[in-house]
């Protein structure tokens, strides 16, 4: 269906994204009781699954009713004992560095131009120091729309002996591959909001038996988020507090849906529709990311014209369109473009059409 002739704005927001129908339905099925054999069978049909999404074999999977940030706080407090070095390209890579700094930790930034990505080699360079025991990195950084080189940079982390690496894949994860083992990946986060489609207030991890160990020897760590609480729940296939129940329903049906298409499609849809967006953007305004690290789930186009960004956001959301203004202090200088989840290349084309109504109307 064309998205102008639904009923609601159809969302090309870079998180939340739009949710399916038939995902969405999922969550208004009877709530099951959480300390039953429903429950049990629900999280063992889901963890091998989402293993199999994240790209590990065997780490221990948990599944948590927060938003990603609840996990950045996870990721931190369990395995930062010493210091951990944040690289910041953008608004979500510097809100993972001031959660650090929230929780006490000592920790240092690495500053990138926003629009660049974060270079494997300065990241050595710092790690060689010997100063940190972890590095939170941003793998796909929504606000610029730039990709970090996630392998070469865990090359550089795996240098080093004792640094966890910590990768936040939220606008990532069932986009781009993440490929948890082949990259030594420690923490693997999510939130299921972005390239998952699903409703937001859901977030899932990958942790490995290295962070388990560091999360051990860890004390004042909290309660919720503490690896090892979780790991003794999830090991009997139980939750430890009561779940997001009718999250994890919807996400046992798109894991199906994302197992039908298959993940190396679901990556080359992503590569498709942003390949659109991109060629779309470079002939009329412009491409806030540097070339050879833009993103496939989240497109933020430089706006070199001088548009009136609120407007045209506004003119799109009447033709039943909903896009992003730019981050932050990139608000107005850019705005962005989801193209994550469900979306198809038409529907892409759609929304495309519609910017250039949307722009010719606004120069008229
Ligand atoms: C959206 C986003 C977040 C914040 O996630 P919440 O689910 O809103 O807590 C963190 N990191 C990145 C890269 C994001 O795109």
């Amino acid at each position: 269906m064309p998205a102008s002739k639904r009923d609601h704005t159809v969302l090309f927001t870079p998180g939340p994204t739009e949710v399916a129908p038939d995902i969405l339905r999922e969550m208004g099925r009877p709530i099951i009781g959480h300390r039953g054999i429903e429950m049990q069978d629900l999280i063992r049909d889901l963890v091998p699954r989402l293993r199999a999404l994240f790209g590990t074999r065997a780490y221990d999977v948990f599944l948590t009713a927060c938003s990603a940030t609840g996990l950045w706080e996870a990721a931190l407090r369990n395995c930062v004992t010493r210091r951990v070095l944040v690289p910041v390209c953008g608004a979500f890579s510097e809100r993972f560095y001031e959660v650090a700094v929230a929780c006490g930790l000592e920790a240092d930034p690495l500053h990138v131009e926003w629009g660049k990505a974060v270079r494997a080699q300065a990241v050595a360079d710092l790690l060689a120091t010997g100063r940190y025991d972890a590095i939170a990195l941003v793998h796909n950084e929504t606000s610029t729309g730039v990709v970090n080189p996630l392998p070469e940079i865990a090359e550089a982390v795996r240098r080093q002996s004792d640094v966890l690496l910590l990768v936040d894949a939220v606008s990532s994860l069932g986009g781009i591959p993440v490929e948890v083992d082949r990259n030594d990946i420690d923490v693997c986060l999510a939130s299921v909001q972005k390239c998952l489609a699903l409703p937001p207030g859901f977030s899932v991890c990958a942790v490995s038996p290295r962070a388990l160990e560091r999360s051990a020897r860890r004390v004042g760590k909290g309660y919720y988020f503490d690896f090892i609480r979780l790991k003794s729940c999830f090991d009997r296939s139980t939750p430890m507090a009561t779940p997001s129940v009718s999250h994890m329903f919807a996400l046992r049906a798109q894991m199906k849906r994302i197992e039908t298409e298959g993940l190396d499609a679901r990556y080359a849809r992503h590569r498709a529709m942003a390949d659109l967006t991109r060629a779309w953007a470079a002939g009329r305004l412009g491409l806030f990311a540097e070339e050879r690290a833009r993103s496939n789930t989240v497109t933020c186009v430089a706006n070199t014209r001088g548009i009136d960004v609120a407007r045209f956001v506004a003119g799109l959301v009447a033709r039943g369109f909903g896009i992003s203004n730019g981050y932050g202090r990139l608000k107005e200088a850019t705005f962005r473009v989801g193209h994550m989840g469900d979306h198809t290349v038409e529907e892409i084309r759609d929304l495309l059409a519609a910017m250039d109504e949307v722009l010719k109307e606004m120069a008229a």
